[in-house]
């Protein structure tokens, strides 16, 4: 048993539906209009960042009112925009969730946090804020932590192809995993879950690497390295954790994650809402030194350097590859 309700699951499975919906209409605005300024020099941030965020912080006071939370964004630079953007993130969230509200609490919705610590919320409300901008790949990422492991987990991907055979298809998916009962993926616009697994593949020419589209994020020369070394059949950019959805329905086998900067750490929310999911679809997921990966420590994974997920029979040989790559 995992101690997940299904309430539970099928609230925030719902609430990422309704997130993702959010995220789409303003990407499909023609100028993404209302964009803030970014919160840091590197580090951008949309009206849809803090819509999502109300939507899926209202579902979770509502279902598990004292789990703690560990959400990317804070209402604390909303706060500072111009009153434009504060009250069109207010009706965003209003029309989405079908409720009349105040800007200030939609706030509170944004900043909700409980005093269990013992289980925890992480929460990406738009991972790959930058593919969102450019209209590529982008995520809403959930996962609940217990005691630091992740139990459930639910990426919602509004511009990956149903079908990865027909890039131009029907797009939209909508992935879920629960610790023990596996990894499911559904139409995101409604329809029944299916069980997912890694794709069953030993030879290296036929493996495909995920890697991400913005190049300050990983270390693109060290990745070519890799692909060179264990004689890999292909490299797929793709922003965000959609990687980590695309390796647990066999579009993809290994995604590596070098740290670029001896202080950068991971984040939580950018990491544990796939990693369960791969997990669950049969894959692997460590660090670059083949240490598991540590949930545990707050916001930031301290106690790990890099990522390294794969479907699990080229594992060993990733990591040996990629210490030989960072010692030449
Ligand atoms: P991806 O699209 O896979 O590169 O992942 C997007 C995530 O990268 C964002 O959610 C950020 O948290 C994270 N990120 C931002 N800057 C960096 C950086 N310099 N190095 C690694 N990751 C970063
Ligand atoms: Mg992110």
């Amino acid at each position: 048993m995992t101690g997940v309700s299904e309430l539970v699951v099928d609230a925030i499975l719902a609430a990422a539906r309704v997130a993702a919906r959010v995220c789409v209409r303003v990407q499909g605005e023609s100028t993404l209009s209302g964009v803030p300024e970014s919160k840091t020099g590197d580090e951008p941030v949309t009206i849809a960042d803090y819509a999502a965020q109300a939507i899926l912080l209202h579902t979770i006071a509502r279902v598990a009112p004292t789990h703690s939370i560990l959400a990317e964004e804070s209402s604390a630079h909303l706060r500072g925009q111009g009153e434009a953007t504060r009250l069109r993130v207010r009706d965003l969230v209003a029309d989405a969730l079908g409720e009349s509200l105040s800007f200030d609490a939609v706030c509170a919705h944004i900043d909700h946090a409980g005093t269990d610590a013992g289980h925890a919320w992480a929460i990406d409300p738009i991972d790959g804020t930058r593919g969102f901008i450019r209209r590529d790949q982008y995520c809403v990422a959930v996962a609940l932590l217990h005691r630091g492991a992740p139990v459930l987990s639910v990426l919602a991907c509004p511009n990956l192809a149903h079908d990865p055979a027909s890039p131009t298809g029907p797009r939209g998916v909508l992935f879920h995993a629960i610790r023990g009962q596996g990894a499911f993926a559904a139409p995101l616009e409604g329809g029944a879950p299916r069980r997912i697994h890694v794709r069953d593949v030993t030879d290296p020419s036929a493996m495909r690497i995920l890697a991400s589209v913005e190049t300050a994020h990983g270390d693109p020369a060290l990745i070519d390295r890799v692909v060179r070394e264990l004689h890999l059949g292909g490299l797929v950019r793709m922003d965000s954790q959609v990687k980590y959805g695309a390796l647990a329905r066999g579009d993809g086998e290994i995604y590596v994650r070098p740290r670029n900067r001896p202080d950068r750490r991971e984040n939580v929310w950018d990491h544990a809402p796939g990693v369960l999911l791969v997990e669950e679809a049969g894959g692997k997921a460590t660090d670059i030194d083949g240490k598991p990966l540590d949930f545990a420590t707050g916001r930031k994974m301290l106690n790990n350097r890099g990522i390294v997920v794969s479907h699990g029979p080229a594992h060993a040989k990733l990591l040996e590859a990629l210490k030989t790559a960072e010692g030449d």
